[in-house]
């Protein structure tokens, strides 16, 4: 455990709890945490919140390490298991007793049961309290308890959040709430507060679900005399109807958007921008991000999942990738999501067709779409609205065309040249004669230019196309 950090060191962390699938929520909140860490020269870490042992799998938390490794990301040192550190909340527990900040309680469940009955009968709170907050110990039973903190009773707990503002709970709204429990277990409100510390933390940047447990993890910071974290409390994701964020929308699982073959750094352009701006930038770099981002800008509304949007900034991201960097990325997809790799063949011919290629793909399976000419081999089998393209008397235009093209100079403007006369000759327009040559070629109707595929082909394997098709 940390709490080496040089002082004044930045320290934020996320904190999922391993049930399930990772969230496009959890991957938001983990982005802030991370800019808001690598901006300043920070730390970020990462703490598998999976003390209900209940819900916690273990297929879960390599869910969040994929997710995050994904999304590019890193955190700082090893992930720390909240499960793993129960004796040491246990013995914070002790501390805060000792110290008589929190005491033994031997209420059993019937008794904490009528007393909220009668309290309701009463119309008075049905907060438990505890006629053991003032017990002398000389009168405590040799039973099974629990250990409860002692709040205060009177007066107001402020937050004073960085995004939600000042928040003021009275303090009678705070019930002693158990630390610890008979079976000597930890709670998570406990194990949440000693793991913050313990670990140095200085931002908790978290979902606003978590606001009211602020308030009450507060307690134990001011019991234990320890300084407290900044707090931002986000707002989180609606779906584009202003509900919250769930799969009636669309896809909320950060593996769903890479299996659909979003690239991360559009990602986290995206949820970067989902309830954070800095002015109008919408398309910006790992690096802008990092230097722009700041707690003021998260807004206090919470955000909507806007697809489209996300689309575009992947497509944006897709085109100002270098081509290199686009390879690796379509290696990865297509390892990720169990398709066969690239052959050499296949890799040449898309490195030679990249720049023609990232051009408006919003996606891996957009782009490999778009790649299809050079990643099929021959006999081309057209798809039913190519091979529509392809009539008789395309056909025969088309069988001149490879006539001319055994001979023609393979440079992108005699090609140009040499198809639009061929077109001009049979009183069509070139994008007439377009749609039967990319049949031909490419077996789609979405692909690079027909030029940008004769180039990529070349003259062997151009003419050899068509006449496949022209037979
Ligand atoms: N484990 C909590 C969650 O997944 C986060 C707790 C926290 O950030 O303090 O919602």
């Amino acid at each position: 455990m940390t709490q080496d950090s040089a002082p004044g060191q930045v320290v934020t962390r996320i904190a999922p709890s391993p049930t399930g699938e990772m969230h496009i929520g959890t991957a938001r909140t983990a982005l802030f945490n991370w800019l808001y860490a690598r901006g300043r020269g920070g730390r970020f870490l990462l703490r598998v919140e999976d003390t209900d042992r209940a819900r916690s799998t273990p297929e879960a938390t390599e869910a969040i390490l994929r997710g995050l490794d994904w999304l590019g990301l890193d955190h700082d040192e090893e992930p720390v298991s909240q499960h793993a550190r129960a004796a040491r909340h246990a013995e914070v527990a002790r501390e805060m007793l000792n110290k008589g900040q929190a005491y033994k309680c031997f209420a059993t469940q019937e008794e904490i049961q009528a007393f909220r009955e009668a309290a309701r009968a009463e119309g008075t709170s049905t907060l438990y309290r505890s006629p053991w907050r003032d017990a002398d110990p000389a009168t405590h039973p040799d039973a099974p308890h629990v250990i409860r903190v002692k709040a205060p009773e009177t007066g107001e707990t402020v937050i004073d959040d960085q995004v939600q503002g000042r928040v003021t709970v009275r303090n009678d709204q705070l019930d002693d709430m158990v630390i610890l429990r008979s079976d000597g277990s930890p709670t998570y409100m406990l194990a949440v507060v000693v793991d913050d510390h313990d670990m140095g933390v200085t931002h908790v940047i978290r979902g606003d679900d978590h606001l009211n447990n602020a308030a009450r993890q507060m307690t134990i910071y001011a019991a234990m005399g320890w300084p407290l974290p900044v707090y931002a409390h986000i707002p989180l994701i609606f779906g584009p109807d202003g509900k919250k964020l769930s799969k009636r929308h669309g896809a909320t699982g950060v593996a769903e958007y890479r299996a659909m073959g979003y690239p991360a750094a559009g990602m986290r352009n995206y949820l970067a921008r989902l309830g954070w701006s800095h002015g109008d930038d919408e398309f910006f770099t790992d690096e802008q991000a990092m230097a722009w981002f700041d707690l003021d800008g998260i807004n206090k509304a919470p955000a909507r999942f806007d697809f489209k949007k996300l689309a575009n900034l992947c497509g944006q991201h897709i085109a100002a990738m270098s081509d290199d960097a686009l390879l690796r990325e379509i290696d990865a997809h297509l390892s990720a999501t169990g398709a066969a790799p690239l052959t050499d063949a296949q890799r040449d011919a898309m490195s030679q067709a990249m720049p023609s290629l990232k051009d408006r793909a919003k996606t891996y399976p957009e782009l490999l779409e778009k790649a299809h000419f050079c990643l099929t081999s021959r006999p081309v089998v057209p798809d039913d609205k190519a091979a529509a393209a392809l009539d008789d008397v395309s056909r025969g235009i088309l069988s001149e065309l490879t006539l001319q093209l055994q001979t023609a100079s393979w440079t992108r403007d005699a090609l140009e040249t040499l198809v639009g006369e061929l077109a001009q000759a049979h009183g069509t327009k070139l994008g007439k004669l377009a749609g039967p040559l990319r049949a031909a070629l490419a077996g789609r109707t979405v692909s690079p230019s027909v030029f940008d595929m004769m180039l990529v082909l070349g003259r062997a394997e151009t003419v050899a196309r068509l006449e496949d098709v022209t037979g």
